[in-house]
């Protein structure tokens, strides 16, 4: 964000500017101009049901349906395998338990999915299915050795891994995941809400059967997203009502938000590279920057090698010296926004709650450090102007927080 206050202190002799920045792109994103645009008139005057049959009705309808086309068209999708949900959390509930209860067989995750699936393999746990959850050797990625070893005599028909984490930033190798599922005769899942925008998602490429997006991590609006769904792959319902999305999804379909989803995804496919190509230009200046300035004080969770983690994600951790107590990582991120910085512990969904994140502690950490965690996360808009301030200002609240220990 390119925002900068300026604020006048004891009768103006100071102009003190406070720059603000946000960090917290993996938690949600600014809203693209170009896809409000095409949100516009499906907010206003476009406002048909597109299930009507009059003419209002029919613009909705094929406004959908054009939708739907443009999204597959990014995804190499048919039109026919894209449902629209109400957000990625939504795409993951329909992809595990329609999933689960149309092969009446387990499933398999990871200890460092995003609430969305955890919670919903709890609720398929307790309807009788048999789930499986494996812990992560390497930096919150579930790798095909530890899947062939969690899979042996277990009756699991889908495997559910998400592409990137949202904490940590880290890739799974999903195409080979994909075939070793595809050999045992496996579905597999992933969620890529966080890799959509700056990741080739071609599903053919990917080969995977069933795979979640979300609108608002792409710049596109909150409250809308996709279940991919492969062709033959049966999947019941989870909301029942109308036969919408091909009976896979009841309900009004949120017309202005399907059609900013497929605007915000095109976004990102035709701006792929300059925006890989930018975050990880900042990233690799922030984390010289927070080494040469915090250096031994941080723990970088992050896979920094080429291919190893999504380009927009850094997560530090302040480790605690032997004998000493662990900083209050809540009470940083609150200095960090007094001073216009805008970033989380961790998942959106978590931030808030006292507690730790279940991804740094499924990586071995301790509950006193894990609380210590900061996720920046950068975003297109972002710039290295922006990134020095951060550094400077994330060392300085941290002397002082030292200080006052
Ligand atoms: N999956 C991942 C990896 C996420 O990061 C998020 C949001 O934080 C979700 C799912 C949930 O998506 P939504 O906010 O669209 O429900």
């Amino acid at each position: 964000m390119n925002t900068s206050v300026g604020t006048s202190v004891g009768g103006a002799e100071r102009a003190q500017m406070l720059m603000q920045v946000y960090l917290d792109h993996a938690a949600t994103t600014p809203l693209d101009a170009v896809v409000l645009e095409a949100m516009m008139p499906h907010l206003t005057t476009s406002y048909g049901n597109a299930s009507s049959v009059h003419a209002l009705g029919r613009k909705a309808r094929f406004a959908v349906e054009d939708s739907r086309e443009r999204v597959a068209a990014c995804l190499g999708a048919e039109p026919s395998e894209i449902v629209f949900t109400s957000g990625g959390t939504e795409a993951d509930n329909l992809a595990i338990k329609g999933g689960v209860s149309a092969l009446q067989k387990g499933v398999l995750t990871s200890a460092t999915e995003h609430e969305a699936i955890l919670k919903t393999i709890e609720a398929v746990h307790q309807w009788g299915y048999e789930t499986h959850i494996v812990t992560p050797a390497h930096a919150g990625a579930v790798s095909l050795a530890q899947l062939n070893a969690a899979l042996q005599s277990r009756s699991v028909g889908l495997v559910s891994l998400m592409h990137a984490n949202n904490e940590v930033g880290t890739l799974t190798r999903i195409p080979e995941i994909a075939q070793f599922c595809h050999a045992h005769g496996i579905l597999l899942h992933t969620d890529a809400v966080q890799t959509a925008g700056t990741f080739d998602l071609n599903v053919e490429a990917l080969g995977v059967d069933l795979m979640s997006l979300s609108g608002h991590k792409i710049y596109g609006p909150k409250g809308v997203g996709v279940l991919y769904v492969r062709g033959g792959v049966d999947l019941k319902a989870i909301a029942h009502g109308g036969s919408q999305e091909r009976k896979r999804r009841a309900g009004t379909e949120n017309v202005a938000a399907i059609i900013g989803f497929a605007a915000a995804l095109e976004q990102a496919v035709q701006h792929r590279e300059e925006r890989t190509a930018h975050l990880k230009v900042l990233r690799h200046h922030l984390v010289e920057g927070l080494q040469a300035t915090l250096g031994e004080a941080i723990r970088i969770n992050t896979p920094l090698d080429e291919g190893e983690s999504v380009p927009h994600i850094l997560n530090i951790v302040f480790p605690p010296k032997p004998g000493e107590s662990a900083m209050d990582g809540e009470m940083l991120l609150l200095n960090l926004d007094m001073e216009g910085i805008y970033a989380s512990s961790g998942s959106a969904c978590t931030s808030g709650a006292i507690e730790p994140s279940h991804v740094l502690l499924a990586m071995g950490y301790n509950v006193s450090t894990a609380a210590t965690a900061v996720r920046l996360s950068l975003g297109k808009g972002n710039t290295v102007e922006e990134i020095d301030y951060t550094i400077d200002t994330l060392a300085k609240i941290y002397r002082r927080m030292q200080l006052l220990k």
